[in-house]
């Protein structure tokens, strides 16, 4: 008789791959963290193409290639190669900013695949003003260009106070721009949103009313595609974040840190693992960051006898620790938390929301480098002090 090996966990389905966190525009939501990597600390080409190779061979079928504005890496074209050649589905995240013919149709011949557009809002002005730079005109440009190569097309726009009473107009906007898909993602509150959640968080009505909104135009169009991404902290609900902990995917940063999911590195004591030292399917398979709330068995009441832990996986374990302090507690967006109390739109009176709170925004930290690809909206912040960092 034999003893059958212990089977570790399914591989991955997706590579989350941070290229930089350089970035043109400035958005107050940005989930990215407030001590941004610079631009000299990033993965060489060989680098990325090694972890591409590993991601491929351990099993993962796509690779979203993001930031920041991953356009700014001028190896964009080697980086989509050596994915393609991994065997990955490659999809492009990106502003749009710095998009041209010319790039796009290296990207493709490289093998992109498919790519996914922000936009602030459907109004140029407010859009720019979300955006901080001057940049509706390049994101209208980049989606025409996306529609005449015959890529798959999705529309991405996060959701707040500035922009939730605009989703018709968005809506509109995506279907005029063809969008194949268009992604309507309330606020989560990591990185910079975190700093920011007074002046994003929404405005009594204002998410119910967009959800209407959502449901009307889906009665009325098969397409394209409308996805919600509903607010947890407002349903009571918690989310089954990045599909459960070391479960579906993996995210590595622009310097090779290895994450369950892109928030994680605000965990204390995770101790995450670098591509530069360990072999992806060693951290993946085995790593105590991925094995930290990896299953059950990590879990507290109430989750832990919960009938829908296996449908929600306890929900986000960083905002469980940034409410509550411990990432062991129930996600406090649950209703049945014990510290459910603590979610900020539950003690947050709508009197109390201020209409205008002041913001901050990534890029006054970390602005685009100088070698970089040049991108057609110079605005204050990226035309100082990059002279200190060089980028790949
Ligand atoms: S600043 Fe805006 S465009 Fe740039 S990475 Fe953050 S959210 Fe994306
Ligand atoms: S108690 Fe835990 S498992 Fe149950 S619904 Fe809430 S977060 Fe999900």
């Amino acid at each position: 008789m034999t003893t059958a090996e212990p089977r570790g966990p399914a591989p991955p389905w997706a590579l989350l791959a941070e290229l930089t966190h350089a970035c043109p525009l400035h958005c107050g939501y940005c989930s990215n963290p407030v001590r941004l990597i610079g631009r000299s600390a990033e993965l060489s080409t060989a680098q990325w193409a090694e972890v591409f190779r590993q991601a491929g061979e351990l099993g993962v079928v796509q690779t979203h290639l993001s930031g920041g504005e991953p356009l700014l890496r001028r190896d964009l074209p080697e980086l989509v190669g050596a994915a393609d050649t991994a065997g990955l589905h490659t999809q492009l995240v990106t502003s749009g900013l710095g998009l041209t013919e010319r790039r796009l149709a290296g990207l493709v011949g490289a093998g992109l695949r498919a790519v996914q557009l922000s936009v602030q809002h459907a109004a140029p002005t407010a859009a720019e003003r979300i955006a901080g730079a001057r940049s509706f005109t390049a994101k209208e440009r980049a989606a025409r260009l996306i529609r005449a190569a015959g890529l798959p097309f999705g529309l991405n726009v996060v959701l707040h106070r500035g922009n939730l009473d605009a989703v018709e107009d968005l809506i509109a906007l995506g279907v005029a721009w063809g969008a194949d898909r268009i992604e309507l993602a309330n606020t989560q509150y990591h990185g910079w949103a975190a700093r920011n959640r007074a002046a994003l968080l929404p405005l009594p009505g204002q998410v119910e009313r967009a959800r209407e909104a959502v449901l009307h135009w889906r009665r009325r169009l098969d397409e394209p595609e409308l996805v919600w991404v509903a607010p947890d902290l407002l349903t009571g609900t918690a989310k089954p974040c990045m599909g459960g902990w070391g479960r579906i995917s993996l995210t590595v940063t622009p310097d090779g840190t290895v994450l369950p999911c892109p928030a994680a590195a605000t965990l204390p004591g995770l101790d995450p693992p670098s591509v530069r030292d360990c072999q992806l399917g060693w951290i993946w398979r085995q790593s105590g960051a991925f094995n930290a709330y990896r299953g059950e068995s990590w879990m507290r009441e109430p989750c832990r006898g919960c009938a829908l832990r296996t449908a929600d996986f306890g929900g986000c374990r960083c905002q469980a620790y940034a409410l509550t302090g411990d990432a062991r507690n129930t996600d406090p967006a649950c209703r049945h938390a014990p510290e459910h109390h603590l979610t900020p739109l539950r003690r947050t009176s709508a009197a109390a929301v201020p209409r205008e709170a002041p913001r901050e925004a990534p890029g006054k930290a970390l602005r685009a480098a100088p070698r970089a690809a040049p991108v057609d909206v110079p605005t204050e912040a990226s035309s100082e002090a990059l002279a200190e960092e060089g980028g790949p």
